[in-house]
């Protein structure tokens, strides 16, 4: 007998995104249930790891916004959850030429001494200038995902693990989704599938590509790696930008680039071969030069792009009762809990002019 269950709202996937929507969402009493095909912690998608950065300094002010509400919503969420999930270090950003960088209190800074000043353990290439962004920072994923969690089951929210989602129908009132285990009728279903949108979102498909992403940790409480020596930091270079997480709360210096192959997420992401953990080693070593750059952690985790880097939001035309959430391009931890909040609002039928520039209307889908 297959089971049959309801809810005002189902989410798929558990990720920040997805665990941040049923969080909002069972805060405002809706009955929301949250399915993941795979078990808390996993690290089959891109939302793993200890710590993300978190910043202000972006390359279109049309973001100017929606980086308030992120900052904002992170405030709100350490006071929902009594625990300190972002720690300010300030960021320092350094591109060859001009750069579009800009955002509130954001700095151009060209003097090599007061880059020095500024984050003395960062070596800054030659020749390259920098933005200084001082609100950025250090976010704890993985005690945010466990905060959003709490909170969820704490206001009702039923969160079910290891269960895949196989498809789902739209219905006279709503949506009937299938699972590997039952079914569950509901008037709204948002899709936070991360990596996996493209399979599970055929109208959208066409606009991603997954990426391999790799990263190395280094031993904690080493000096040079410590807030005010050095805070969140990266180098635009054409091979891909490197981006650099510093030491806070224990996590110890975090590096990865911007770049990698083209991955099936089906397939477990596989982790940095010796070569590739020398070369991210090597790069530590380039930019930090005084961190003893011993990996404690080689990860790979999912990236998944847009060609404009920008997220898509929102219900699909042809589904208006299914809600799409992809936001990734490598910068869209940050976002998570107002996105969440966003994600809360459209499903509950309140609108997001606000959310325009990254819309699946925009996109014509
Ligand atoms: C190495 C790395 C470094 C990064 N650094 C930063 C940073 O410093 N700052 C920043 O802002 N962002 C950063 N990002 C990006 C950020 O982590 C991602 O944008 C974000 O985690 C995406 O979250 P998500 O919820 O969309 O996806 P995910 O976390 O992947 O969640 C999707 C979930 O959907 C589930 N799912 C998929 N298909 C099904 C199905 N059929 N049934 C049920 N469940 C399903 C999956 O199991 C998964 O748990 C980084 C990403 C990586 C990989």
């Amino acid at each position: 007998m297959t089971a049959v269950a309801s809810a005002d709202v189902v989410v798929l996937g558990l990720g920040i995104h997805g665990m941040s929507t049923v969080a909002s969402l069972a805060r405002r009493g809706a009955r929301v249930i949250g399915i993941d095909r795979f078990v808390a912690g996993h690290s089959r998608g891109s939302s793993h790891g200890r710590t993300r950065m978190i910043r202000r300094a972006y390359p279109n002010p049309v973001w100017n916004p929606l980086v308030e509400k992120a900052v904002d919503a992170w405030g709100e969420l350490e006071r929902a959850s009594g625990e300190t999930l972002l720690h300010r270090t300030g960021g320092l950003y350094a591109h060859e030429g001009s750069s579009q960088l800009q955002g509130p209190d954001c700095v151009l800074v060209e003097d090599r001494a007061e880059m020095a000043a500024l984050m003395p353990s960062f070596a800054v290439p030659d020749g390259y200038r920098a933005v200084y962004d001082p609100s950025a920072g250090v976010l704890e994923a993985e005690r945010s995902l466990a905060a959003l969690r709490r909170l969820a089951e704490g206001a009702g929210a039923e969160l079910r693990d290891g269960e895949r989602v196989l498809g789902w129908d739209s219905i006279a009132d709503g949506v009937e989704v299938r699972t590997d285990r039952g079914i569950v009728r509901a008037r709204r279903l948002v899709v936070a599938g991360g990596a996996f949108a493209a399979r599970l979102l055929p109208s959208v498909a066409d606009l991603l590509e997954v990426w391999r992403i790799l990263t190395v940790t280094v031993r904690a409480g080493q000096p040079a790696g410590l807030p005010p020596a050095l805070g969140a930091f990266s180098v635009d270079r054409p091979e891909g930008l490197v981006f650099g997480i510093p030491d806070a709360d224990g996590n110890g210096v975090k590096l990865g680039v911007d770049a990698g192959e083209v991955w099936d997420p089906e397939t477990p992401v596989a982790p940095p071969t010796p070569a590739e953990a020398e070369a991210l080693r090597d790069l530590l070593h380039a930019y930090v030069p005084a961190l003893d750059t011993a990996p404690v952690e080689l990860a790979a985790c999912l990236y998944t792009m847009t060609e404009d880097k920008r997220f898509v939001i929102g219900p699909l035309a042809d589904a208006p009762e299914v809600i799409a959430v992809s936001a990734c391009s490598g910068h869209g931890f940050k976002f998570g809990p107002a996105i969440g909040d966003a994600v809360a609002d459209l499903a509950t039928g309140i609108e997001r002019p606000d959310l325009a520039f990254v819309s699946t209307a925009r996109r014509g889908i």
